[in-house]
């Protein structure tokens, strides 16, 4: 059975990337029939930042990456915090002591200033007599616990980046317990992914370096080493690391701007992975069926929030017209004040124009006041319409529709459908004049006739008028 996790520190708020690390490790799981869990690692406390636990919480549950064990719902392999499994690590560290692989430090922090910041440390706690250490510990003096790094050197593979070999000379003796008794991350870690029983460990690759010395711990405990896939950056526009301190937008501040959680959720899918085919657009269900861990790529993915625009547009056409009505028809509650409007079909002609919802009101804002326009407009050239034809149109227009008697669209349509027959001119030069004269813009959410029967017979009529007022006073 596959089992991922997704191991934040509640530092602050979700940035794209940990989204991202989330999404990947819940598709795995989900790929494989496995279960995906969360485990919050708060072993470090001065890091720690009030209200993340529950940003995490309510971002993976906004994206939709339910959890099957983690804090608030438990499972078999609790508890999920790491603050909260203080004792489980102590007996490890010491096991590793009794074993050789790990010793105790008792160098205060005067001592340890004194290493510039690439300095390994100097093991001098190596050497302390089996009796030193017992009177230092007895006397209650502080203390870290240390792994002792062996010779040599470590190799593993990444599914994502290769075959890695480093020299153990490279790495230093780091802490596994924290004088406060706590474990350090990259203790922790280890042992929890052992008994959870991680079997793939997504992450970002920023930790690809640390990776020997977790494998040199699992060996020392004789422990299987998980199947390792460490993702690549992500950049922003300027080809930076992204990041909120340089302004970069997190899984929050996308809803905010009004992208949709599962637009996000599809565009955080890509960078990084490849689908085996062109599409791109993908539901949460598609995602798990088609993702792989083979098409991941080591290259960095651009941040782009221009796709990410494209893929909510389509998202947003996507949606059933119940599901989009429940966002629009607030929004256009607001926007649109005349009586009478049919709001359910304006809501269905608006929603395959726009890539946010907050685009609605200007496309909507000629219902209520026909905005001040130029005789420009009605110039069009593809339509093959010019104020001249356009002002003897409209004034056919207005003859055929003020004697109809049934105002829907049929009836509609077929008049002006008469007319283009007729006068033997082409449909643009009927629609083009009449959509500009009640709309008033360059373009709308429908045509001529579907304008008509949105604005009402009345208010058809007197926008055509004003059409063919402004038209004459323009060619005067
Ligand atoms: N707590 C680490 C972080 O937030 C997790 C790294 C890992 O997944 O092992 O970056």
């Amino acid at each position: 059975m596959i089992r991922t996790r997704f191991a934040p520190s509640p530092t602050g708020y979700m940035h794209i990337g940990n989204l991202r690390t989330a999404l990947y490790e819940y598709l795995i799981a989900k790929h494989y029939g496995g279960r995906f869990i969360l485990r919050i690692e708060d072993t470090d406390q001065n890091r720690w930042v009030d209200g993340s636990v529950e940003a995490i919480h309510n971002t993976l549950i906004t994206a939709g990456l339910r959890y099957d064990e983690g804090p608030d719902i438990g499972g078999e392999y609790g508890p999920y915090v790491q603050s909260r499994r203080k004792d489980i690590y102590l007996k490890y560290a010491q096991e590793l002591v009794a074993n050789g692989k790990a010793y105790y430090c008792f160098c205060g922090k005067e001592c340890l200033d004194a290493l510039t910041e690439h300095e390994k440390y100097d093991r001098r706690c190596l050497n302390l007599t089996a009796e030193e250490i017992q009177a230092k510990l007895a006397s209650g003096a502080p203390y870290v616990i240390r792994q002792l790094i062996p010779d040599g050197e470590t190799r593993f593979l990444d599914l994502v980046f290769g075959d890695i070999t480093i020299n153990n000379d490279e790495l230093d003796d780091q802490v596994l317990i924290k004088s406060d008794g706590l474990p350090t991350y990259n203790f922790a870690n280890v042992i929890d992914d052992h008994l959870m029983e991680i079997t793939h460990v997504i992450r970002g690759n920023e930790y690809l370096s640390s990776t020997p010395k977790y494998n040199l711990l699992y060996d020392a405990f004789r422990w299987k080493i998980p199947v390792y896939i460490h993702l690549p950056l992500i950049l922003n526009a300027n080809g930076e690391k992204m990041s909120k301190r340089k302004g970069d937008a997190s899984f929050e501040d996308l809803l905010a701007q009004g992208f949709l959680p599962e637009a996000v959720v599809n565009y955080i899918a890509l960078l990084g992975w490849s689908p085996a085919d062109n599409n791109e657009i993908f539901s949460l269900p598609e995602l798990i069926e088609q993702f792989d861990e083979t098409r991941l790529s080591k290259a960095p993915s651009a941040f782009d929030t221009r796709k990410l625009t494209w893929i909510n547009g389509e998202y947003i056409k996507k949606l059933a017209p119940e599901a989009f009505q429940a966002m629009s028809l607030p929004v256009l509650k607001s926007a649109v004040k005349t009586p009478g409007i049919d709001l359910v079909s304006v809501s269905e002609m608006v929603q395959t124009r726009i890539n946010f919802i907050y685009e609605i009101p200007q496309l909507v804002d000629f219902i209520d006041k026909l905005p001040d326009y130029g005789a420009e407009l009605y110039t069009h050239k593809k339509m093959k319409t010019n104020t001249e034809n356009s002002l003897a149109n409209l004034k056919h227009a207005l003859t055929v529709l003020y004697g109809l008697n049934l105002w829907d669209l049929t009836h509609i349509h077929d008049a002006l459908a008469g007319l283009v027959e007729s006068l033997g001119i082409k449909n643009g030069q009927m629609l083009w004049p009449v959509r500009t004269a009640l709309s008033g813009k360059p373009s709308s959410p429908c045509g001529a006739a579907e304008l008509c029967a949105l604005l009402g017979k009345d208010e058809s009529l007197k926008r055509i008028q004003m059409g063919i007022a402004l038209l004459e006073s323009y060619l005067m």
